[in-house]
């Protein structure tokens, strides 16, 4: 269900940083350091998204990136050492979805994916929103509201919160809402699901009280009162 990310940068720490904010926000990523590579993964792993760096060892991005267009539409994000490349790199119609110049902040680049992604699989899957009093949570656009307000919360939290959302009133135990977050595979045990709750109701603000501790069992979304 975590959308897989393929990395493509040759320098490690810059691919390094890169993969651990994509992975704190829950995706789950690939990477290569060279072109050759780049195409290897991107049939053998079949990412959602690739983010491609340009000045590359074997072959460059922009060769990556026609032979992965003439084959599939997956979403292109490129990497760009200078500012004045991307004209050029638009003149050039490689099918690029976006483009980011660095040096970039890897937070920048999240946003940028999840923007991405939020385009290509708008179209795809259509939207689902959720709604329990003033809380509204859209899965196809990965965002939430409370009372009409923008939260800023990660896609983790998203996906707790929208499986709450899909059934309201009735109760998630926490190994239910462990699997949806994505954090299932590394250290994360059924704790890790309180910590979002906490964080998540923070962050909800006034809406954050619809959601209600079962003792014993976990939680669950309140849709009324
Ligand atoms: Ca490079």
């Amino acid at each position: 269900m975590n959308a897989i990310i393929l990395i493509v940068e040759d320098e490690a720490r810059l691919a390094e940083i890169l993969e651990d904010y994509l992975r704190r926000e829950g995706f789950r990523t690939e990477r290569a350091k060279d072109g050759g590579r780049a195409l290897e993964l991107w049939r053998a792993a079949n990412p959602d998204l690739i983010l491609l760096d340009i000045m590359l060892p074997v072959l460059d991005g922009l060769e990556v990136a026609r032979r992965v267009r003439s084959e599939s539409e997956v979403p292109i994000i490129m990497l760009t050492a200078r500012d004045d490349e991307v004209d050029k790199l638009v003149g050039l119609g490689l099918g690029a979805d976006d483009y980011v110049v660095k040096p970039y902040s890897p937070r920048e680049v999240v946003a940028r994916v999840k923007a991405v992604l939020r385009r290509s699989r708008g179209h795809l899957l259509g939207a689902e929103v959720y709604r329990a009093g003033g809380l509204e949570i859209d899965l196809g656009a990965f965002e939430a509201r409370c009372d009409g307000q923008l939260l800023d919360l990660t896609t983790s939290e998203l996906r707790l919160l929208g499986l709450l959302a899909k059934e309201p009133n009735r109760v998630r135990q926490r190994a239910e809402l462990l699997a949806v977050t994505g954090d299932a595979e590394s250290f994360a045990d059924e704790r890790t699901v309180d910590a979002h709750i906490k964080n998540i109701r923070r962050k909800l603000g006034d809406c954050g009280e619809r959601i209600e501790t079962v003792r014993g069992v976990g939680y669950k979304l309140r849709d009324s009162g």
